[in-house]
């Protein structure tokens, strides 16, 4: 099933940090395949900002590089990577300097779509919408991406806020998590809302508990500095797990609209309990099969950051009262997968008496790696033998129900750019969301500064410490399987 291409309008897209890491890695390559699939109009252009010393051919040839190297050969194609070049061009800026302003200014066309992506350490976001709002560039309809971290708590978020407040409305603020833009996310919505099916049991009678698992094999190795000022709470689960929380909790939105949805998302955030120190387990990785520890990746032998968090959230609402949401997350652990698990009550008596086979209903969204989504049900297990029961998958893998036609299925990023060029807000983080994520994580944060809160150590590639194993079982639950 090949997926319908809609083009966007024309549009000028200027990349702030065009030569950093997540430009080059994500943003370049996911906009060459938008260009493969058809998306991108004849008039898109694309303009590279940063203080390196390249001309334009110099960066498209960098950009050309990339492309190779992030993009499957099969999808390299020589007359696409030619056309793609061409939308390209570099301007040299200095988001703290006047450099290069003047000619960013002259090369934006009238009567295009303007985006600028701040694809550029949080430092400089105020930097770039001062500087936009000076030299005329905040024009009505233009937008700004504003990358991650928002912040790192309530206050600074407040400051920032504010700060892009004062050069541009809320709606042309898109404040990315790219968690949103995952193809399966949606599907939640989807599943969720375009079905009759789950809706009645989603709720707190029906739902014993969610698990939220983000799990990384990597450790945090190249990110050290920036990581052991943030941590695994900030780092994951004041944003991406907390938006998967939202989506899972929310109540019905009037409409698949922006205001709509991030309403819904709001109420949940301000719905959630204050987390109590016996409910959250924070870890560390040690050393171990080949790799250092967490200390040492950071270069901080005294680091009481943690890389692992798992803990219980309430959220206070008729819908979930009484149903926890586990939550867990950490680098260096047994395999790289992310899914949200709900798992439903068991029947309220088996007639089937004790079955070893007889486990719990349970829908589980699988975000990385095979985005799909699963249905565990109970059959009898074929054949003679009376009646035995077993655990049976049905499995929607996106891959093989969508066959031929998957891999042009847009990637978070391309899929979020896209959204940016035609203005819908939807799967973007509004102000208020980001300031109440932050007031419900800073008293736990704070909490751990005010006492010396040590992680505990973890071995790397299990499946976290030990006392986030007890978190579950002291509830009579058990955590899934972390595997690929
Ligand atoms: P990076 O590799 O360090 O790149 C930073 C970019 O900013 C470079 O292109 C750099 O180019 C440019 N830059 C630095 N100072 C500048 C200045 N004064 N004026 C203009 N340009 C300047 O960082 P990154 O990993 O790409 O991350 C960029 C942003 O995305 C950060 O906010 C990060 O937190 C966020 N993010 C990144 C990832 C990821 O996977 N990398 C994931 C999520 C979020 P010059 O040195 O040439 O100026």
């Amino acid at each position: 099933m090949v997926s319908r291409v809609i083009p966007v309008d024309p549009f000028d897209l200027v990349i702030f940090g065009a030569t950093g890491d997540l430009a080059t890695r994500k943003i370049l390559p996911g906009l060459y395949r938008r260009d493969l699939a058809g998306q991108l109009p004849e008039a898109a252009r694309i303009i590279g900002a940063a203080r390196s010393e390249f001309d334009d051919g110099a960066w498209r040839s960098e950009v050309r590089a990339a492309i190779t190297e992030h993009v499957p050969a099969d999808r390299v194609h020589a007359a696409a990577l030619d056309r793609f070049m061409a939308r390209l061009s570099y301007v040299r800026v200095d988001a703290t300097g006047e450099d290069g302003w003047q000619e960013l200014a002259q090369k934006m066309r009238p009567g295009m779509v303007h985006a600028f992506y701040f694809s550029v350490g949080p430092g400089l976001f105020g930097d770039l919408a001062h500087r936009l709002h000076r030299h005329g560039m905040n024009s009505d309809g233009c937008r700004i991406v504003v990358e991650k971290p928002f912040g790192h708590d309530l206050a600074s978020a407040r400051a920032l806020n504010a700060t892009l407040a004062a050069h541009f409305d809320e709606q042309q603020i898109y404040r990315i998590d790219h968690y949103l833009g995952k193809e399966t996310v949606q599907n939640l919505m989807a599943v969720r809302f375009g079905n009759m099916l789950f809706e009645p049991l989603w709720n707190a009678q029906y739902v014993d508990h969610i698990q939220i698992t983000v799990a990384e094999a990597v450790g945090v190795a190249g990110r050290g500095g920036y990581y052991d000022k943030s941590g695994a709470m900030r780092d994951m689960v004041q944003n991406h797990m907390m938006q998967l929380l939202c989506l899972i909790a929310m109540e019905p939105p009037y409409a698949f609209e922006p205001d709509a949805v991030r309403d819904e998302k709001l109420k949940v955030i301000r719905a959630l309990d204050p987390v109590a120190p016996a409910d959250i387990v924070r870890g560390q990785y040690g050393a171990g099969n080949g790799h250092a520890s967490y200390v040492d990746d950071v270069d901080n032998p005294k680091s009481f950051t943690e890389s692992y968090i798992a803990l219980k959230a309430h959220v206070s609402s008729w819908r979930w009262k009484g149903t926890p949401f586990y939550l867990r997350t950490g680098k260096r652990l047994r395999a790289r997968t992310s899914e949200i698990a709900i798992t439903f009550k068991d029947p309220p008596h088996s007639i089937f008496g004790e079955q070893e086979g007889q486990r719990s209903n349970a829908l589980v969204i699988r975000l990385q790696p095979n985005e799909g989504i699963k249905l565990k049900v109970t059959i009898k297990e074929p054949g003679p033998g009376g009646m035995r029961l077993i655990e049976v998958p049905l499995d929607m893998s996106f891959a093989e129900a969508l066959g031929p036609g998957a891999e042009d299925i847009p990637d978070a990023y391309e899929r979020l750019i896209m959204d940016v060029i035609r203005g819908n807000q939807t799967l973007f983080m509004r102000g208020d969301e980001v300031e109440a994520a932050w007031a419900w994580t800073d008293p736990i944060v704070a909490a751990w500064q005010a006492r010396g809160d040590r992680p505990q150590p973890y071995d790397p590639g299990s499946s976290g410490p030990e006392d986030a194993l007890m978190l579950m079982h002291r509830d009579g639950r058990r955590w899934r399987e972390v595997r690929p």
